[in-house]
Formats: structure tokens, sequence, C-alpha cells
């Protein structure tokens, strides 16, 4: 790993020396420069906030994508190789600078490899545009066909500068842990399509910056502010779906994809089952050990229940102490019922080890309710969780740390 970075490092600063003499440095480029320059510390400054949650909340293994590339793209196209280099490491070192809290810095040696590889991709794309432009730095030559070749080249430009950033980030998230998944490593492909609309706008900016008044600027500055507020909205809509104190579906998200599920066996002739559980005499661990270590026994029972589902069952936080199950394609109410009984096995297994105390608490037990659709009497998903419910209170009737099944 750390051969690799300082590999990645080492040619960004090679590459980056090499382009330095392509084009010579006029005052009016280090002019522009500066105009570009002061917009992106103001866009910075002004998402900084957002972009600090968005990296806090960000998965290990998901590459961080954000909008500093509209700043370096325009530098890019506009300006001399060497300030399109000095733009990145501009971007680069405010956003360390102004995003990080002191008392949580993040690594420097993290944000330096994020800037050699956006450097790597950016000498590739200079190289091509200096190949390949009417005009280089500049922007679309005049005329149709010039300008549609030179549209070509700007496209295939940054989508080289693209590829080889994200190839490197992607490679050094699988070199830095134990081996991941494909799909854990493009779980944030999404993300991906905020640096094509970086790219887009960057090309604008360098248009701006080169045929119209820099004043203009301001608008872009503006337009990404605006972007900004939208960009939490994925991470909203997770924190809306996930338990907090389990880290399972909340009860909404949880109702939500069990309708689902249910439409879809009502339509392909499919099954849902449906369990119901509750924790026994839950209150005597919150009255002997406080609400604290309550709650981080519900954090293990939770972990305990999703290891025995299989994928495309989801497991929600239905009450306090109270968890529901959704299985879709259950053969028969029976195999429901042995599932739901592996699982009533299972929690007493569950040890939680208190950090300040000898004590660890196990040997805890769970009444379950369960219920399969289809059955007479059950058309919608209140249907099924009434008859699960009824089967749970009955569980608990007959002394608990049982199964009951809702046809019973
Ligand atoms: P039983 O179900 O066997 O009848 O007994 P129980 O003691 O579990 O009774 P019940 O299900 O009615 O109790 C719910 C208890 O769960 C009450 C409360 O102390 C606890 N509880 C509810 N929500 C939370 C929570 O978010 N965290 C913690 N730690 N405890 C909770
Ligand atoms: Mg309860
Ligand atoms: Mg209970």
């Amino acid at each position: 790993m750390r051969t690799y970075v300082l590999l990645v490092n080492v040619v960004a600063v090679g590459a980056s020396l090499s382009t330095a003499w392509l084009v010579p440095v006029t005052r009016t480029d280090l002019l522009r420069f500066g105009v570009l320059a002061v917009c992106a510390a103001a866009a910075i400054e002004a998402t900084r906030h957002i972009e600090r949650q968005r990296e806090y909340n960000r998965a290990a293994t998901v590459a961080y994508v954000d909008t500093k590339a509209v700043w370096s793209i325009a530098a890019v196209i506009a300006l001399p190789a060497v300030l399109a280099t000095a733009m990145v490491v501009f971007t680069y070192a405010v956003a360390w600078w102004r995003i990080w809290p002191r008392e949580r810095p993040v690594l420097p040696h993290r944000w330096i490899f994020s800037a050699a590889s956006v450097l790597c991709g950016t000498q590739a794309a200079i190289c091509v545009l200096a190949l390949g432009m009417h005009h280089y730095p500049g922007v679309l030559a005049s005329g149709f066909l010039p300008g549609l070749t030179d549209l070509a080249v700007i496209v295939l430009a940054c989508g080289l500068r693209w590829a080889i950033n994200t190839a490197l980030v992607m490679a050094a998230i699988a070199l830095s842990s134990a081996p991941r998944s494909l799909s854990e490593l493009f779980a944030g492909f999404g993300d991906q399509l905020l640096e094509a609309g970086a790219i887009g706008l960057g090309l604008v900016t360098a248009a701006l910056l080169l045929l119209a008044n820099p004043l203009l600027l301001a608008g872009v500055v503006l337009a990404l502010v605006a972007l900004h507020r939208g960009l939490l909205l994925t991470q909203f809509q997770r924190d809306a779906r996930t338990d907090v104190t389990t880290g399972l579906a909340t009860k909404r998200w949880w109702r939500t994809v069990a309708e689902q599920y249910l439409d879809r066996a009502r339509s392909g002739q499919g099954t849902v089952g449906v369990l119901l559980l509750d924790l026994d005499h839950f209150k005597a661990i919150n009255d002997t050990y406080g609400h604290p270590t309550g709650d981080l026994v519900l954090r293990e029972i939770a972990i305990a229940l999703c290891a025995e589902v299989r994928e495309q069952d989801m497991c929600g936080r239905w009450g306090g102490e109270e968890f529901a199950i959704v299985l879709p394609n259950v053969p028969s109410e029976e195999h429901l019922g042995q599932l739901a009984d592996r699982i009533r096995c299972r929690v007493p297994q569950v040890v939680v080890a208190l950090p300040d105390r000898d004590t660890v608490i196990s040997d805890l037990t769970v009444s379950i309710g369960c219920a399969l659709y289809p059955a007479e009497h059950l058309s919608s998903i209140d249907d099924v969780l009434v008859a699960s419910d009824t089967a749970l209170y009955r569980a608990k009737q007959a002394g608990r740390n049982r199964v009951e099944l809702a046809t019973r």
C-alpha cells in the first residue's frame, strides 16, 4: 500500500513537472488564474459545512466525490498546463485547510494522495488537449465542425482524467483493507454523476473566463452552493430509513418494503412471511444495568437477527424491544415456524460484555409470532401484522420463549 501511494505521488509530481513547460504563462493567464482561485475559494468556503458532513458520513469503501473539479477542469481547458496543476494543488489545499475542524483533522497523506491521483488524471487530460485542440489552451474553435472536434477532444480529455483518478482511488481502497466485493467498491458510483456535472460546469466556467466578463463566474459559485443543498438528500434518506440504536430498518421503512413484497406476492403467486419478536422481561435488563446497557443489548440482538436471515429478508425495529422481520417466498408456514425457532434458539447465545464491569449479559429469551401471506382473512400488510401480533400475544401468554404460528 505504501509503495503504491508513493508511486502515485512520484508519478504525479514527475508528470506535472514535465507538462509545466508546454505553454508559457502570460500576465493575462495569471490574472485569470487569480479570478478562478478567488471563485474556487469562495465556493469551498460557502459549502464547507455540507462537505464536512458528506465526508464524515461516507462509507470507508466509497470514493469521495465533490465539485472542486469545476475549477480545475476550467483551468485545464483555459490556462497553461502549469496553472492547471497549480489550481488542483490550490483547491485541495484550501479544502484541506477549511473543511476539517482542528479537533478532527483528516490525515494529510490521504489528501496528498487524493490530490496526486487527480494530478495524474489532469496531466493526461493536458496531453490530450494539447495534441487535439485547435487552440490550446482555449475553448471551442469557431465554426461547426472544428467546434465539434474540439468538444470531442475536451470530452475525451475529461473522461480520461476521471477514469485515471477513479481507478487510482479505487485501487487504493481495495489495497488498504481486506479484500472487498466489487459491488461494495462501486457502491458510491451514483456519486460519479456529480463529477460529470462538475466537468460540464467546468467547461462553462472556462468559456466564461475566456470569452465573457469574468464577473459572471459569481453565477457559477451561486449554482454550486445551491447544488450542495441537494447533495445531503441521499444521506437524509438513509438516516430516515435506519434506526440509530440498532442499525435496523425503521418501522416506516420496514413497512414500505413489506408492502412491496406483499404486492409482488399478490401478482406473482409468491408468499411473504412476517415475524414479530418481543424480548422477554427486557425491562429487568434496563432496571438492573441501566438504559444505555439495554441499548447495547438491543444492538447485539439486532446483529444476531440479521445473521440468521437471508439477504432478501429485512429486519426492522418495530418498537422499544420489539423487532419485525419480513421474509419473501417462504415455502410454507411450517418453514416459517422452523426459521423462527432457529432465531429463538439464537437469541440466548447473544453475549454482551459490559465494558466497566466483569459481568456479561446473556441467556435472553424472545417470544415470536409468525404469519404467512397468503392465507384466509389476510389481504393487507396490516392483516398480516395483526395476525402475527396475536400469535405473539399467545406466545407470551403461554409462558414466553416460544414461537406461535398465526393459524394454530
Ligand atoms: P415481556 O415482554 O416479557 O412481557 O416483558 P418486558 O419487560 O420485555 O415488557 P415489555 O415488552 O412491555 O417492556 C418493554 C421494555 O423495553 C420497557 C422498556 O424498559 C424497554 N425499552 C423500550 N424501548 C427501549 C429502548 O429504546 N432502549 C432500552 N434500553 N430499553 C427500551
Ligand atoms: Mg415489548
Ligand atoms: Mg418484552
